[in-house]
């Protein structure tokens, strides 16, 4: 019997990417489209940041709405996740599409550094998101970028403002932040397992880690994030074509990992979500 596996793709991301390829996919349509081939290939989770006309990270709750309702018109059941990412946003728009009521939305539960500044989320601001999607019924998916996100996490859910079970994602290789270390990846997932009991998690491979980093995820019973936002140049010596082709990848090896491609009806299992309307 092979384990279901929640394949999530990040399809845009917030970096000005579309000038190293134009792989990535930026207006609605685009990323209507490329989220569709990335589910027809095996993904059921779709991690989404909206971008302005001029390629800046967007805020615009209205992108977000016509992403959100072209994904469920072409790929049915496929979990919607909203990105409350920060970088070019400012903090009152990081929270304003969730009126939308997507399935998930992301939320980084502390502070870090990145390449070139501060991922800044003071702990009020991580409190007013989380209290946020309680109120529109928003599964977080918790983005660990450092330790002591995924303890902030736990505090979280003491306060109530996060329920159970918590689903994770640790991501690794972000300079400055978590690098990719398999045991790194072991140690933080035995500690989730005592400090937040029933926890689901993934992990993201940033750059040149992603495929690695999948694999580790494959072969120690976690979910798997792949997708254009964290990875442009997905071999050394070629651009990825698609956000499909990086899903195929994950899909082509899960067997050997006595693992294969969850369904969406699947993934709305594992994370407790309810069956898509
Ligand atoms: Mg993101």
């Amino acid at each position: 019997m092979t384990e279901p596996c929640i394949i999530t793709v990040a399809i845009t991301g917030a970096l000005p990417t579309k000038e190293v390829t134009p792989a990535v996919p930026v207006t609605p349509e685009e990323q209507i489209e490329s989220t569709q081939e990335a589910f027809e290939a095996g993904a059921s989770l779709v991690h989404i940041h909206v971008r302005n006309n001029d390629q800046t990270p967007g805020s615009d709750p209205d992108k977000f709405r016509a992403v959100q309702e072209g994904v469920a018109k072409h790929c049915p059941g496929m979990i919607i996740q909203f990105s409350t990412g920060g970088r070019g946003r400012n903090p009152e728009e990081r929270g304003a599409m969730l009126l939308h009521r997507p399935d998930m939305a992301s939320l980084a539960t502390g502070s870090v550094n990145f390449p070139k500044g501060i991922y800044e989320n003071p702990p009020d601001f991580v409190d007013s998101l989380a209290s946020r999607m309680l109120e529109f019924d928003i599964k977080p998916e918790v983005e660990v970028f450092d330790v002591a996100m995924l303890y902030n996490a736990a505090n979280l859910v003491k306060k109530g403002l996060l329920k159970e079970p918590v689903h994770l994602q640790f991501v690794l290789g972000i300079p400055n932040a978590l690098p990719a270390r398999r045991q790194l990846l072991e140690f933080l997932i035995k500690e989730s397992k005592e400090v937040l009991p029933g926890s689901t998690w993934t992990a993201a491979g940033i750059a040149r880690y992603q495929f690695e980093v999948n694999q580790w995820c494959l072969e120690l019973g976690g979910h798997c994030r792949t997708g254009l936002e964290d990875n442009v140049k997905f071999d050394s010596d070629r651009l990825a074509v698609s956000n499909a082709e990086l899903v195929k990848k994950i899909v082509d090896v899960a067997d050997d990992f006595g693992r294969r491609p969850a369904t969406p009806a699947e993934a709305r299992e594992i994370l407790g979500l309810a069956p898509a309307a």
